[in-house]
């Protein structure tokens, strides 16, 4: 399969703190990968090293064959490759819920309204929020706001989509919605990179799971291998704690 995005040796220091030590990683095209672990393991900073939120101390991150990490790269381009969903929406508040899945497409990759709105309502029937596309941030809920989100960056056409704990935000009752989207998604063969909190959506989706402890990636497979039969200790203890 296709690797889309290959991490090697990536590391990530705050001060003499390291986050990430040593990952090898990598997503293949149409493949949905959970990410999960305990807090403070290292899930975000992973994700946010990939899409160059953060950079990264050492290593490298090869995207069709180059790596991004080399000072003659163009990151920005690199950047509108990736779609990124965060725990917290991040919707543009001044904007509706049609001018949040445009403004992106017309300022970054320069397409006429009249295209940027087209594409965007296409997504917004994907997460069923086409009905909305006049309401502001304000006036939906959780569930509602992370749909604008997903349409949103998928608007952008990106090769891969990134989710950083989609649902953890959410009140218990609009965690269903946000995540049959997602796996909608998956089965249409988006590329996926998901850190979740939730073990039975992971399962469900996941054509592969990674278990991350303390900054390294103790353990990955299948989503029967990781959580049916963990090889190492620190998985198990972690699948038994949740
Ligand atoms: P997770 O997403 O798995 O909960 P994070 O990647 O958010 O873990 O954090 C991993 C570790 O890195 C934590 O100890 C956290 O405190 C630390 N960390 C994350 N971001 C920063 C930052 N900007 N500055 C300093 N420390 C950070
Ligand atoms: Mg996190």
């Amino acid at each position: 399969m296709e690797k889309i995005i290959e991490v090697q040796h990536l590391s990530k220091s705050f001060g003499n703190h390291e986050v990430l030590k040593d990952i090898d990683f990598s997503v293949s095209k149409g493949e949905v990968v959970c990410i999960i672990g305990s807090s403070g393991s290292g899930k975000s900073t992973l994700l946010r090293c990939i899409n160059l939120l953060e950079r990264p101390s050492g290593g490298r991150i090869i995207y069709k064959g180059e790596n991004i990490l080399d000072d003659k790269h163009d990151v920005y381009a690199y950047r509108t490759k990736l779609g990124m969903v965060f725990q917290q929406f991040n919707l543009f508040n001044n904007h509706n819920v049609l001018g949040n899945c445009v403004v992106g497409q017309m300022k970054v990759l320069k397409r006429s309204r009249e295209e940027a709105e087209k594409v965007a309502m296409k997504y917004l029937q994907v997460v069923g929020m086409d009905q909305y596309i006049n309401a502001k941030p304000r006036q939906l809920s959780g569930g509602q706001k992370q749909r604008v989100a997903i349409a949103r960056a998928l608007s952008m056409e990106p090769d891969v989509m990134l989710f950083d704990e989609p649902t953890s935000a959410l009140d218990p009752e609009m965690v269903g919605e946000v995540l049959k989207v997602m796996k909608e998604l998956a089965e249409s063969g988006l590329t996926m990179l998901i850190v979740t909190h939730e073990m039975g959506f992971a399962r469900e989706v996941s054509d592969r799971v990674v278990f991350m402890d303390k900054g390294v990636i103790a353990e990955e497979g299948t989503p029967e291998q990781i959580f049916n039969n963990p090889i190492q200790a620190r998985t198990r203890e972690f699948l038994k704690r949740i």
